[in-house]
């Protein structure tokens, strides 16, 4: 079914119009330039699927700086070229109120792999060689931008045909050797939009194509795991993956993610935990839980989990553990306990343990501090050392439990510490 592109790509509804306006100014400057400008790959796919779209990549025939130096030119801004891949970040001026708040420009290029699963070699070349180069057929169209070429779809893989067939499918038979990664991506397609990976792709992910995955860096298959957790049905996408042998070609001792907390994936932290959402950090949270330190330690590795991941994972592991145990200590050892852990790990446990206290903990207890402070230690001749903290503790921990009530009682509590 013929799609009307150019009246797709002017619905407020499915392209704001902010993003309108900048486009045309773009593809006029472009024009003015001679250069033949594309936008490519999801922002395609998802307008001719009828969604909104917001983020798009411009690409062009010709020298993408060039473009995005006549730009600055004329409209302000920024721009940060890379002159190795002829490509540019225009970061928009502040007339365009448009978030995000920079744009990327880039020169249709052609890519060779000198290695199986090793980053391409690239170099500037047609469309038709840019749309060769990508993962799958309904990701490898293109809609011409410049003058009377406004709204012209390129499809020469027929991507619109897999759109209506609801198929992922890939370019050519080495695809996934070329490049493993796909095979993450191939499964965030199917599972977000309900497709099928047509046979002639299932039948890639073999023992080949997933021996070099074994070879691929921890960082680049992180990064493929990160964009799992960032949609909304990622235990069913980790289920596929799992199911297709990824995890033990990467990494056998990566767990199976437990179904009863697949609807957790997608909780809000309320506002009162005060705790912000990082729905990556929960979703590897909720993942890994259930594994012993010795494993997630060697997954945070073999993964290159950044310091702040490898944390959390760590930190809701040892407090599943202990939960048993810490059942029937006092509001003060529990703060102090859970203070030494990242608060997206308290929430991740309270999700799947609803245990009272460390809903305590992050909306009550942790903001209960002493009314004393080491000034007033000071003020009153103590000499400064580790007896301050001894003793700001002890008040703390007076006020916490509730044997003092008022700033009158812990005085008095003092007096006696000191
Ligand atoms: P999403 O909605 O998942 O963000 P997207 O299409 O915008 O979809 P990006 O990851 O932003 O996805 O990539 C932009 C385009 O770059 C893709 O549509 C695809 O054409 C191409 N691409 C991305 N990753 C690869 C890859 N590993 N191999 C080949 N092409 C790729």
């Amino acid at each position: 079914m013929q799609k009307d592109l150019p009246r797709l790509m002017r619905d407020p509804n499915l392209f704001p119009s902010e993003k309108q306006t900048l486009l045309s100014n773009i593809a006029d400057q472009a024009a003015s330039l001679d250069m033949p400008c594309y936008l490519v790959g999801g922002f395609v796919r998802d307008l001719l699927l009828n969604q909104p779209v917001n983020d798009f990549d411009i690409v062009v025939e010709g020298d993408a700086i060039e473009l995005g130096a006549a730009l600055v030119k004329k409209y302000g801004g920024k721009l940060t070229p890379h002159t190795k891949f002829r490509t540019a970040i225009w970061h928009l001026p502040s007339s365009f109120i448009i978030y995000p708040s920079s744009l990327d420009l880039i020169t249709a290029r052609k890519e060779t792999y000198s290695r199986l699963g090793a980053l391409p070699t690239i170099k500037p070349s047609t469309i038709d060689d840019d749309l060769r180069r990508r993962d799958f057929t309904i990701n490898a169209m293109a809609v011409r931008l410049d003058g009377d070429h406004f709204g012209e779809l390129l499809d020469p893989l027929n991507g619109q045909a897999d759109l209506e067939k609801k198929i992922i499918r890939v370019l050519h038979p080495r695809s996934l050797m070329d490049d493993p990664t796909r095979i993450f991506r191939a499964i965030r397609y199917m599972t977000r939009y309900s497709f099928i990976l047509h046979p002639s792709s299932v039948i890639l992910i073999n023992l080949e194509s997933l021996s070099i995955l074994n070879s691929l860096s921890g960082e680049r298959i992180r990064h493929e795991f990160d964009l799992i957790f960032e949609e909304e049905n990622s235990a069913q996408m980790l289920a596929r993956l799992n199911e297709l042998g990824i995890f033990n070609a990467f990494d056998p001792s990566l767990p199976k993610f437990i179904d009863q907390y697949a609807k957790l994936l997608n909780s809000n932290p309320p506002a009162e935990f005060g705790v912000s959402a990082n729905r990556v950090i929960l979703g590897y949270s909720l993942w890994l839980m259930d594994s012993s330190l010795d494993v997630v330690k060697a997954i945070a590795k073999r993964l290159d989990f950044n310091s702040e991941l490898r944390e959390a994972s760590l930190a809701v592991v040892q407090l599943k553990k202990d939960l048993h145990s810490l059942k029937k200590i006092s509001p003060s050892q529990w703060t102090f306990r859970l203070e030494k852990i990242p608060l997206i790990a308290v929430y991740a446990i309270w999700l799947v343990s609803n245990e009272t206290a460390l809903k305590e903990f992050l909306v009550k207890w942790r903001h209960i501090k002493s009314g004393i402070t080491g000034d007033d230690l000071k003020a009153r001749g103590i000499p400064t050392g580790p007896r301050y903290k001894e003793i700001l503790s002890q008040l703390r921990a007076a006020r916490l439990d509730g044997e003092i009530k008022n700033d009158k009682e812990e005085e008095e509590l003092l007096n006696t510490l000191l």
